[in-house]
């Protein structure tokens, strides 16, 4: 009995403590975290030392992790995915996710932890979001008594490849752990301040499509054009034909955006060569404007393929090569409400804002199972509110000059994620 009265009076003052005080403790570590991890960053499906670090933070917090968890379709390939979970009685199942990958960026920060991996940089905030997921972790097993039910954390490789939430999951994340009844993550936003956090219901980021289309024609003596097929010609003729597929054919309320980013034919300027090649990105939100997008592009290089008399076995080559390929990023309304009033609490309903979706893409919505699990991205306010109140031009995500400010990034990351876990874990 004396020995309970000891132990109530000891848990008093850990009782009384707010997120934020637990948060402040943790900090400076956490900042240590981030700026190694970001001093050290590592190309998708290459997150070796990144995963270790994550998987061992974990572990010392109480969690059972699981390393290397992941199939690739090129079975050789080592998947670096972690999953930690810790069980704290009956209750519902959240899965939080951050990613670990770089890109093959050359950093121009200058900053004193800037990347010491030539050429690879965190600048896409992927640093943040593994502190983020270690703070939170922390956090969440120090204060066992505000939440129950299971924690499942995962560290995933190959976002910037989209491989690596589906990689995870054809490796059974959903059948050898538990499954989750909700799917929850951060991303940092390169516009919003450090110590907001934004929000958008419905589409947050868009469904992105690899094609390449190869326009052929028939080739010849540059001066003589009537005895060739031109594919140069016919392929200027696509290029611009295909943005009639998003300003004629399209409602304006959905958006989408074709960009043909390469366009390669030809070797010297006397010779009209056999076939020229374009390659797209195709970025769409709905799953009916993705498919009569996709189908359009096909009908009109075909459209002027025939139209310059090709014959049939010199129609254009459609090419989609789904495995770069992904579908749109989808917020639950539902489940985003509910964080929002949690996160609100946590850090001032002023500083929770709802923002426009993006046309960027991720693969963080596979984990939903097509929205049969509700999932929500939240953003992360990651610049110096300074600079954003100057109205200066901000360096983007993918930027050699992007880095989050760290503290009050972390902190409000953490405390954003935490409010959220135990308000879904009641
Ligand atoms: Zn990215
Ligand atoms: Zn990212």
């Amino acid at each position: 009995m004396r020995t309970l009265v000891v132990l109530l009076l000891l848990a008093l003052p850990l009782a009384a403590q707010s997120i934020d005080d637990r948060v402040s403790k943790e900090l400076p570590r956490l900042v240590e975290t981030f700026k190694a991890l970001h001093t050290a960053p590592e190309l998708s499906t290459q997150e070796a030392k990144s995963s270790a670090l994550v998987a061992s933070r974990l572990r010392e917090f109480g969690y059972e992790v699981t390393e290397r968890v992941g199939k690739y379709t090129d079975t050789d390939a080592t998947c670096y995915g972690v999953v930690a979970v810790m069980k704290n009685g009956k209750g519902p199942t959240l899965m939080i996710r951050s990613d670990m990958d770089a890109l093959p960026v050359e950093e121009q920060t200058g900053l004193a932890y800037a990347s010491a991996n030539k050429g690879v940089m965190h600048a896409c905030g992927h640093d943040i979001h593994m502190t983020t997921l270690i703070g939170t972790a922390q956090v969440l097993a120090g204060m066992r008594d505000k939440w129950h039910g299971t924690l499942v954390l995962i560290g995933q490789p190959a976002e910037e490849v989209v491989k690596g939430a589906e990689a995870m999951l054809r490796d059974g994340l959903y059948e050898r752990f538990p499954r989750p009844d909700f799917v929850i993550a951060v991303h940092d936003n390169a516009s919003l301040a450090a110590g907001t956090i934004g929000y958008t219901p419905g589409y947050l980021m868009a469904a992105a499509d690899s094609i390449n289309l190869t326009i052929r024609g028939m080739g010849g003596h540059g001066a003589s054009p009537e005895k060739t097929k031109d594919p140069v010609v016919m392929a200027s003729e696509v290029v611009l034909a295909l943005q009639t597929l998003v300003s004629r054919e399209n409602s304006p309320l959905d958006p989408v955006v074709i960009t043909v980013g390469s366009i390669h034919g030809g070797t010297k300027r006397n010779i009209i060569p056999d076939q020229v090649q374009l390659l797209l990105t195709v970025r769409t939100y709905k799953p009916e404007v993705r498919k009569r997008v996709l189908d359009g592009i096909q009908r009109v290089a075909r459209g002027v393929a025939i139209t310059n008399g090709l014959p049939d076995d010199r129609m254009p080559v459609f090419e989609h090569l789904t495995g770069e390929s992904i579908g749109a990023t989808y917020n639950d309304p539902a489940l985003t409400e509910r964080m929002v009033a949690a996160v609100s609490k946590e850090i001032g309903a002023a500083n929770v804002i709802k923002i426009d979706p993006l046309m960027v893409s991720e693969d963080f919505s596979l984990y939903s199972l097509d929205h049969k699990i509700p999932a929500v991205m939240l953003n992360l306010g990651a610049v110096d509110p300074a600079r954003v109140a100057s109205g200066e031009p901000l360096p983007s995500l993918h930027s050699s000059k992007f880095v989050a400010v760290p503290e009050g990034t972390i902190r409000t990351g953490v405390r954003a994620v935490v409010a959220s876990a135990v308000d879904l874990l009641r």
